[in-house]
């Protein structure tokens, strides 16, 4: 199965990929989390992707196509795969499609999560991860269980993403506004394209989402 996951940023889609990726045994392509490991590395790709994600601004197509296309053909993703913060232009969407049909599989459902605008910040500026095994919290609304201790692997380090911040957020809305949201009607065409109210608990997105995926 291969599901996009589609929203602005702060809209849940990592916090779902994760849970859908224990849930299904899919595995969650994040190419924001990619990029930034690039850029710790020092890689080729990372050099040239450093600059524009700081400045909240998409990186160019080419490297983030690259990324997703050697990353796909790894055994790994055999089973399926969900795309959380790919395709994020029209351009990534038709690359795509390319590469779906020479890997032999098709695209199952996009998942786009509806949020306020106005919510977004909040939600942003709050959020942290685990260092050892990026698990996602926020500060108010997911909590791990244990104050300073991960759920998921008892790690006791956490970090927040140097993006996350009230002005980048605001160039990366402007960001998602002119470049990522016109690749919707690009799905919708297609016939692929279904909506989750991304306001709702993660515990209801997520309902809404494996009915969806039951389908
Ligand atoms: P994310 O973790 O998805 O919020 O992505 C963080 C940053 O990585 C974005 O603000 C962009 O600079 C860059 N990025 C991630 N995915 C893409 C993509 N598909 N196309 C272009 N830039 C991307």
């Amino acid at each position: 199965m291969i599901i996009i996951l589609f929203g602005p940023p702060g809209a849940g889609k990592g916090t779902q990929a994760q849970i859908i990726e224990k849930k299904n045994g899919l595995l969650q392509l994040s190419t924001g989390d990619m990029l930034r490991k690039a850029v710790a590395s020092g890689t080729h790709y990372g050099k040239r992707a450093e600059d524009k994600m700081t400045a909240g601004e998409l990186v160019s197509d080419d490297i983030v196509i690259g990324i997703i296309a050697d990353r796909i053909k790894e055994k790994d993703c055999s089973n399926g795969f969900i795309l959380d913060g790919f395709p994020r232009t029209v351009a990534q969407a038709e690359a795509l499609d390319v590469m779906l049909v020479e890997e032999g599989v098709s695209l199952d459902a996009v998942i786009q999560m509806e949020v306020d605008d106005a919510a977004l910040v909040g939600r942003i500026a709050g959020r942290y991860t685990c260092a050892g095994c990026n698990q996602g919290y926020h500060d108010t609304d997911v909590k791990p269980k244990t104050e300073g201790v991960c759920d998921c692997c008892g790690g006791t380090e956490f970090k927040r993403r140097a993006d996350d911040n009230a002005e980048t957020v605001g160039k990366r809305l402007k960001e998602y506004y002119a470049q990522t949201a016109p690749v919707l009607p690009y799905y919708a065409e297609k016939g692929v394209l279904q909506q989750v109210d991304g306001m709702a608990s993660v515990e209801e997105v997520a309902a809404q989402i494996a009915v969806i995926l039951a389908a």
